[in-house]
């Protein structure tokens, strides 16, 4: 059942427990970005559509909030147990709709289920406090309580994860959701909510439609949708913020990121190599982590640049699902020509290419692009200013650990940062100084565990609790205190 399903045609919603093939609705081609291959069509939702779901979703919540949360995580016990089951299935159905290596891939799959496993100790998650006497004969104690139907849209470069830091924890803590993930992967959330019914998910607690504005406009304006959480771009994470806060609801908008790996003289140079290189080429740099500015302070530019251009030149560029590659293609073919119009910038606007990407060898179908460096970057380029999302390394050279956080700091996105040294003094400083919401110390890609909180800073996010962790439970709850007296 599994493998076939990622081999329909088009693409179901799945609507109070149903699989549903909506007819004459808009579709988009699913391709394999490796090869070209059209895999799937996807079906838009319209309104009305979403208007079902969402009210499907609200009778599931009346009933679905009075089960007992033990009771309601027996059903991700089993459904962990069969993630762990299908990781390989779900990984090659990654690797085929987004491209990235079946490394990367299994990786995704395991953080998918590391959310599944913090989202089953809800029963003590979601305990609240409490107080005898406050005042003579009066005790108090602080419950938390779902919220409703919650709405979670997500981004293509972490289809399997990102639901993750959403409907497992929403619907431990009692609510019923509605995903729209991204029209450009919609199969891998499809085999995973597939596993979701098979463990025994009562119908109508999750529903999975498809979509682009149209679906995501209705789910921001529905008067039963209670809360909105949001991964993707920027000038989207805002819109969804500013529309959805307006409607009165609850929200979280993870936006896009400009990542900076600033690298002190004293660094370990080959180990840091090691780093930068997955972070800013790992996934083919479509990663909201990934490190897209290098930062070498001083003299580290010399032996840093060195190795790293040799290591680049020697990356294995082609189909992820194949063994030993290193790097696959970018998600679309228009994603790979924007990507490529930076690099033409980057030329056009002074910076000197160590690597053009445009030059390597690649295989003919697919959208592939190489990793590029550019060296000599100024603050003020669009390569340094702008989210690329692709491979491609921007360097901008400074002199003291006071420059690089200067200008980490101009920078209007915050999500991720590291540094490389052998100073536990220059490494605290960077930590506290720096206005970035998730900070590596020699650590190139600073994604937090599902059990801590994950969300930048600034641009990067809207909203103030943030994904995963204890955020999670505080954003899908609503607390009330209690103050009783017994005559
Ligand atoms: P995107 O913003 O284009 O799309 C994200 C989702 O929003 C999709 O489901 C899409 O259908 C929907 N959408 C797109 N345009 C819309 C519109 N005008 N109105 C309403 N909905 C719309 O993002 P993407 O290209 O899928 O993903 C890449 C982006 O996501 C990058 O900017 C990356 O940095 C970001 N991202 C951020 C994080 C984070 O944790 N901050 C994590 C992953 C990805």
């Amino acid at each position: 059942m599994i493998a076939t399903r990622a081999n329909i045609e088009t693409v179901s919603f799945y609507v109070d427990g149903a699989w549903e093939k909506p007819e004459g609705r808009a579709t988009q081609r699913v391709t394999n970005p490796a090869t070209g291959e059209v895999l799937a069509e996807v079906p838009f939702a319209n309104s009305a559509d979403v208007d079902r779901a969402v009210r499907g979703a609200h009778a599931a919540f009346l009933k679905w909030r009075a089960v007992p949360v033990v009771d309601r995580v027996q059903v991700l016990y089993r459904y962990k147990d069969l993630l762990e089951r299908h990781a390989g299935e779900v990984a090659a159905t990654l690797t085929r709709e987004n491209g990235k290596t079946l490394d990367d891939a299994r990786a995704e799959v395991r953080r998918m289920i590391q959310m599944v496993e913090v989202a089953c100790g809800m029963p003590s998650l979601m305990m609240g406090d409490s107080l005898n006497d406050i005042a003579s004969g009066i005790d108090c104690k602080t419950i938390r309580q779902p919220i409703g139907v919650c709405a979670g849209i997500t981004p293509f470069n972490f289809p399997a994860m990102v639901p993750m830091w959403m409907h497992p924890f929403a619907i431990a803590c009692g609510n019923s959701f509605v995903l729209k993930p991204s029209e450009k992967v919609p199969l891998t959330p499809t085999m995973a909510v597939e596993l979701l019914h098979e463990a025994g998910l009562p119908a109508g607690v999750l529903n999975l439609i498809h979509g682009g504005k149209e679906a995501v406009d209705a789910l921001l304006s529905h008067p039963l949708v209670k809360a909105v959480s949001f991964v993707g771009s920027t000038p989207v994470a805002r819109y969804i913020y500013s529309t959805a806060s307006a409607h009165g609801k609850r929200v979280q908008a993870l936006g896009g990121a400009k990542n900076h790996l600033v690298v002190m003289p004293d660094a370990d140079m080959p180990k840091t190599v090691e780093a930068i290189i997955g972070s800013a080429f790992g996934a083919a740099g479509e990663r909201c982590l990934a490190g897209s500015v290098l930062v070498p302070v001083g003299e580290a530019a010399g032996a840093l640049l060195d190795l790293l251009v040799k290591r680049t030149e020697s990356l294995a560029v082609g189909d992820g699902s194949r063994p030993g590659t290193e790097m696959g293609p970018l998600v679309t073919s228009d994603h790979s020509q924007r990507v490529e119009s930076y690099v033409e910038k980057g030329v056009a606007e002074g910076a000197t290419p160590l690597v053009d990407g445009r030059t390597r060898k690649a295989p003919s179908e697919g959208f592939f692009l190489g990793p590029t460096i550019f060296d000599h970057v100024t603050p003020e380029m669009t390569i340094a200013r702008e989210e690329i999302f692709g491979p491609v390394l921007s360097v901008i050279r400074v002199n003291s650990l006071d420059d690089a956080i200067d200008l980490v700091n101009r920078s209007p996105f915050g999500n991720a940062t590291s540094i490389f040294t052998t100073s536990g003094k220059a490494a605290r400083e960077y930590s506290s100084r720096v206005e970035v919401g998730m900070v590596g110390v020699n650590v190139g890609v600073a994604a937090p565990m599902a059990f801590f909180p994950f969300a930048g800073w600034k641009n990067s996010f809207f909203g103030d609790l943030h994904a995963h962790g204890k955020d999670a439970v505080a954003f899908y709850t609503e607390q009330k205190v209690i103050m009783s007296r017994w005559f």
